[in-house]
């Protein structure tokens, strides 16, 4: 939430700014704008409402400095409106500050400094910061003085960057629970950001910054150095990926992108990780830690929004062919339940982003107890997988559309694949691991296959667009899988809807039902699948409209169902990947024909860093 992006160097900092904020985007889009240091002093652009707003006034005002910060806002305290959009400046406007969290002690901050004459134009936490920071300015003294004595005060969350013309040429930026970056680029040029994607164009090295880091960004460099002053070393990475794997390259939204993507990103996730003689999976981020892993005797998988329901998959594949027991819980109310964790627990916890506050917070508290962590990770050197005692990435590439897509069904193969090698090394025989394999070996191109279902189900969405209400019904492996297509549906359309395991229906939600209530049923040949005709009988006997997705030629379902849904047939534990894929699909198309704004729907932001 919120992207933060600081540019200091020979270049105009303005388009490079506004660049950055482009692929910052996903990240909140309530509001943005962008302070320059231009020579005389600091001058401030922000605007309501998306970056083209900030584009346009940007093309009016036409700000100049070489030396700037800019940010995106996912509002938590105050209204998306211009006062509470950052940057926000101190009264006499020669410091400004952009921030990405929530700052806890804001109310005590701002009433102290209140009283003192200082005023506050805004609603937002983030401007108690800034005014700290100038009553704290030590005549004399540089800007990172002034704003490390004023982190010392800070309570809660932050990423910042912050300029000041008393001071000028240099940024300062600092960290604690919000991911920020330093982009190390040539000739002069330095940047930070929240997110790689923002200074990949000029630069592939970056240097994360850890909790308690603040730095010094300027033409020679950068410095970092611990709350306390002390300088500390922070490893290079390079990033390996493109920028046109975050360009929308021929694709209307990144949404469909992203869908499409699948078959590749299920490449990646497994590539080099089979062994189909040993019936196995070779995972190089937990090879080292078999023993510790061998005594697991329970596993605690944490996770919000979509990871959640991965992590609901990742129970029912670990329980069902590793035997050990498993328990899922939402990050956000693990952190404040004092969950049991006695020896032998082990605590996953699976975030697309690598920065999900809530789920951050719960790995913290397991390590706190001195329990073993292990990450699911998509974002490589994030948070989460450098906290993690150890780990797999989802290899899928930056996610850019709100709604995850090609990061799910990726978690899911993840979740086999450590499954596989949990199995192997307890009840799993050679020749069960060895059939897993085998169809994690198929599924992309069995997901090849449901792409080519877009036509069929755009034409779906036509025909329910005007739905207000959907129910998904699922039972055994497929009830996750409900609970994530009616996610999809009210993130990017807006219409509301529920996910029940399909027997739990009769319970209630069948209340609900009547002739202009759709209801997706999940239905492929497995076990239950019988007792999920009989819940499609219980809808039809409502006049419910049924959508009914199949794995074969379901003779059954014929004259009962108003639409059929056909993919391809997979193991159980697979299967989810599939039948996934097409409620993606309706979810995006349903979202296209109501017009709604597919990659940045409304109140949400991808990457989750607040509370
Ligand atoms: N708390 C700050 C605000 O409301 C920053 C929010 C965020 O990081 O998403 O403006």
């Amino acid at each position: 939430m919120c992207g933060i992006v600081g540019y200091v160097g020979p270049e105009k900092a303005a388009p490079i700014l506004l660049q950055g904020l482009k692929r910052l985007e996903y990240r909140g889009y309530d509001s943005a704008g962008l302070a320059l240091l231009n020579g005389s002093g600091v001058q401030v652009v922000k605007r309501p409402g998306k970056l083209t707003s900030l584009e346009k006034a940007v093309s009016d005002v036409r700000p100049s400095g070489n030396c700037g910060i800019a940010h995106t806002r996912w509002a938590t305290h105050g209204a998306p409106n211009e006062p509470n959009a950052h940057p926000h400046t101190s009264g006499q406007g020669d410091i400004a500050l952009v921030h990405n969290g929530i700052i806890e002690n804001a109310s005590d901050i701002r009433t102290q400094l209140s009283a003192i004459g200082y005023a506050f134009i805004s609603e937002t936490d983030t401007e108690a910061i800034v005014h700290l920071i100038d009553r704290l300015w030590v005549e004399g003294e540089p800007l990172e003085d002034a704003v490390a004595a004023a982190l010392r005060r800070l309570e809660g969350t932050y990423g910042i960057a912050v300029i000041s013309s008393r001071d000028p040429g240099k940024i300062v930026i600092a960290r604690n629970g919000s991911p920020l970056l330093i982009g190390a680029g040539k000739n002069g040029q330095t940047l930070a950001s929240s997110d790689a994607a923002a200074v990949i164009t000029i630069t592939k090295d970056v240097v994360y910054l850890d909790d308690g880091d603040y730095a010094v960004l300027d033409t020679n460099g950068y410095r970092i150095n611990n709350f306390h002053g002390a300088q500390v070393n922070r490893s290079v990475h390079a990033v390996t990926w493109d920028i046109e794997v975050i360009e929308k390259g021929g694709y209307e939204h990144f949404m469909l992108k992203e869908i499409s993507e699948q078959p590749s990103s299920l490449r990646n996730v497994m590539r080099g990780r089979l062994l189909e003689e040993e019936g196995d999976s070779r995972l190089g981020g937990i090879a080292d830690h078999q023993p510790d892993l061998r005594r697991v005797r329970r596993v605690v998988i944490t996770a919000c929004g979509t990871s959640w329901h991965a992590a609901l998959l990742g129970e029912y594949m670990i329980e069902e062919l590793a035997r050990i027991p498993v328990e899922v819980e939402y990050a956000s109310e693990f952190r404040y339940r004092n969950p049991v964790l006695e020896e032998g627990t082990l605590v996953l916890a699976i975030s697309q982003s690598g920065e999900t506050a809530d789920t951050l917070a719960a790995l913290r508290e397991a390590k706190h107890r001195g329990i073993s962590t292990m990450g699911v990770v998509n974002v490589v050197g994030s948070t989460i997988a450098r906290e993690t005692d150890y780990g797999i990435y989802l290899h899928a590439g930056p996610e850019i559309g709100v709604a995850s897509t090609k990061t799910f069904t990726s978690q899911l193969v993840a979740l086999a694949l450590i499954t596989l090698n949990m199995g192997r090394r307890r009840h799993l025989s050679v020749v069960q691991g060895g059939a897993i394999v085998r169809a994690l070996q198929e599924l992309p191109v069995q997901v090849e296959e449901v792409l080519k279902l877009d036509a069929q189900i755009r034409a779906l969405a036509e025909a329910y667009a005007e739905a207000r209400n959907f129910l998904y019904l699922g039972r055994g492996f497929q009830f996750p899988v409900a609970l994530e297509g009616a996610l999809k549906l009210k993130e990017v359309s807006y219409i509301h809807a529920e996910g029940y395991p399909a027997a739990e229906m009769k319970h209630g939600p069948i209340a609900l039902i009547d002739q202009d209530m759709p209801v997706v049923v999940l239905a492929p040949r497995d076990v239950v699948y019988q007792k999920i005709v009989s819940s499609i009988e219980e809808v039809r006997a409502r006049h419910g409209r049924i959508i009914a997705v199949v794995t074969d030629e379901a003779l059954e379902l014929e004259g009962k169902v108003d639409h059929i849904i056909r993919v391809p047939q997979t193991i159980p534990l697979l299967q989810p990947v599939l039948t996934t894929v097409p409620l993606q699909l309706l979810a995006y198309h349903m979202a296209v024909v109501r017009g709604t704004d597919v990659d940045q729907p409304r109140n949400l932001a991808k990457s989750v860093t607040v509370e």
